[in-house]
């Protein structure tokens, strides 16, 4: 393509409010536009990268057996009611109505409209397993929309999801999509880890996160040096999985941990965001749960103990509060005691129950279902979150490195929670009917494109990586005035043309200084220079990774573009 023709608008200046690299960067080299606050518009140069990230992604899908399907952003009330989702998913969603007055939600997630799909329809075992994906706008009201394309309130998406029979077949589906996002990913010239993520089962076998490592990155994740393992160490304290044991019970008093809570069944019933229910624990107090809520922001204010089963909401004002509240008479929890800091309170809360040193209500008594090993069985990665850098790995293989990471993957084991609301059942092989087992996976397209920006730039602009490169190479033309210059750029251009390479020629009448300012933003791994030795057939190439510049005949170009 002519530059001269092609909407590039580049800019000098970093933009006021952009903190993210990668915000900054695709805003001056041209590739996109802030419509309002967290949406933006994807000029020729953006929409081109999309597509190549889009186009990884379907390759490796479509590998695997998915297809490709493309559902309404526009979606009725009804189906989220059907699924809870409606009360639940709290101020994220977007919702509006039409014109007779029926209500709506701009699909931040496609569980609910897929599972619809298919409950109409498959009525056997037989037409499984399925997986369907899709590529499409996503509409979250991000409470801070922010870092460009990092955070959206409208971004892209690609979903899938798959349904089964049975959880052998999720657990084959499962493992086959994580396989095609470490393929995608790693075309993306990513460097990422899959990350164990905060799910019911924290086993650590049924969610997993993508993360590419960069400093911008709002989740931290914890992994190994030596081995595969890590994982993001803002997994919760409710997600303690008790696999309670009847012998463990003998000699303890009536207060009692309960529960396989998710932080996603906490924030899902609470209404709350997840963030703000990191630091949660499930008590038991006269035989009712209580959860004991320190908000993210750590406004003591902030904090409630709120009763889950009555949705009772109790402030947590007073030490005698929380002593009557958690059942502790001897005003004793753990090993630092009550204190009128509730946060504390909530984290010696979780502290006891992982360590087992749990105080209680009477001398000589402790907690039920407090220690691992004696009460539950300890799974491999339960006490992540008391992780430390520099601790052995918990698979025994190296040490522990923290770093930042961007989420840019995301698989999950559904189970039966759509099926089941929304009555998506076959008949199995002995006709009996059966809630369809499903996955969701999700990948933000629109943010692993300025994942990659924040991994690949220097200081005067991106550096794509050739797979998704606006375009092969960046022919630049030094001079148009001068005849040897313009005629050999537009015979290589032609030429490049011919032989399929996607090319950028820079035939613009701009000063040389201002070209090769624009090339080094825009950021094409291949600058290819037609100057001074023009009307000897000889050009120069400039890798523009390196910035290392060497001479060669037009006759060698193809050869070393391929
Ligand atoms: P986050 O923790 O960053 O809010 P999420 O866990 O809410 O993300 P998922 O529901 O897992 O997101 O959605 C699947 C993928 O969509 C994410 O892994 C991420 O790559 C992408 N994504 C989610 N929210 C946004 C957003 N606001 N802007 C851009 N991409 C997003
Ligand atoms: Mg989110
Ligand atoms: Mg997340
Ligand atoms: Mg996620």
């Amino acid at each position: 393509m002519r530059q001269s023709n092609l909407y590039i608008p580049t800019l000098r200046e970093v933009p006021a409010d952009a903190e993210a690299k990668s915000h900054q960067l695709l805003v001056r080299a041209g590739f996109i536009r802030q419509s309002v606050s967290g949406v933006y518009s994807f000029l020729p140069l953006g929409r081109k990268v999309l597509k190549k990230v889009e186009s990884i992604i379907r390759e490796e899908m479509d590998e695997i057996g998915s297809q490709e399907v493309l559902m309404p952003a526009l979606q009725p009330s009804e189906l989220w009611e059907e699924s809870g989702r409606w009360q639940t998913y709290g101020p994220e969603l977007m919702r509006l109505n039409d014109r007779h007055d029926r209500t709506f939600a701009l699909g931040a997630t496609h569980e609910e409209l897929i599972t619809s799909l298919v409950r109409d329809e498959v009525k056997s075992y037989k037409r499984l397993p399925m997986v369907m994906y899709q590529i499409q706008a996503k509409f979250r009201d991000e409470k801070r929309p922010r870092f460009g394309l990092l955070r959206g309130r409208e971004f892209i998406m690609k979903d899938a999801y798959t349904f089964d029979m049975d959880y052998e077949g999720l657990d084959e589906n499962y493992d086959k999509i994580f396989n095609a996002y470490k393929k995608i990913f790693e075309r993306c010239n990513l460097n990422f880890r899959a990350v164990i993520a905060d799910s019911g089962a924290m086993g650590g076998k049924d969610t997993h996160e993508f993360m590419v490592l960069a400093d911008i990155g709002e989740d931290t994740i914890a992994y190994s040096n030596e081995s595969d393992f890590a994982a993001n160490i803002e997994m919760a304290p409710v997600n303690i999985r008790y696999n309670k044991k009847e012998e463990a019970s003998r000699d303890l008093k009536k207060v009692e941990t309960v529960d396989q809570k998710t932080i996603q069944d906490v924030s899902d019933y609470l209404n709350v965001s997840t963030s703000d229910c990191i630091k949660a624990i499930l008590w038991m107090v006269d035989e009712k749960p209580v959860l004991v809520l320190a908000r993210g922001d750590h406004e003591i204010n902030d904090i409630k103990v709120k009763n889950v089963l009555d949705a009772e909401v109790v402030e947590l004002a007073s030490e005698e509060q929380t002593k009557h509240y958690l059942g502790c008479e001897t005003g004793y929890l753990g090993p630092i005691g009550i204190s009128s800091d509730v946060q504390i309170i909530a984290d010696h809360a979780v502290a006891s129950i992982v360590n087992g040193v749990c105080g209680a209500n009477e001398r000589d008594t402790h907690y039920q279902y407090v220690n691992p090993e004696r009460d539950f069985e300890v799974d491999l990665y339960e006490d992540l979150r008391f992780i430390q850098e520099g601790d052995p790995s918990p698979d025994g293989k190296g040490t522990i490195t923290f770093a930042k990471g961007i989420e840019v993957g995301h698989v999950f084991k559904l189970g039966t929670k759509y099926s089941e609301s929304l009555g998506a059942n076959i008949l199995d092989q002995n006709g009996k009917s059966t809630p369809i087992i499903m996955g969701s996976y999700g990948i933000g397209v629109s943010r692993t494109m300025a994942a990659v920006v924040e991994q690949m730039h220097d200081d005067n602009g991106i550096v794509w990586p050739t797979s998704l490169s606006p375009f092969d190479a960046h022919v630049i033309c030094v001079n148009p005035k001068n005849d040897a210059q313009s005629e050999l750029g537009e015979r290589l251009y032609k030429k490049l043309k011919e032989k399929r390479f996607d090319v950028l020629y820079d035939d613009r009448k701009e000063r040389a200084g201002v070209k090769f300012t624009d090339a080094d933003l825009i950021g094409v791994p291949v600058q290819i220079i037609i100057g001074k030795r023009a009307d000897e057939g000889i050009v120069e190439v400039k890798d523009r990774r390196t910035s290392e510049k060497q001479e060669m005949a037009i006759s060698e170009i193809e050869a070393y573009i391929e």
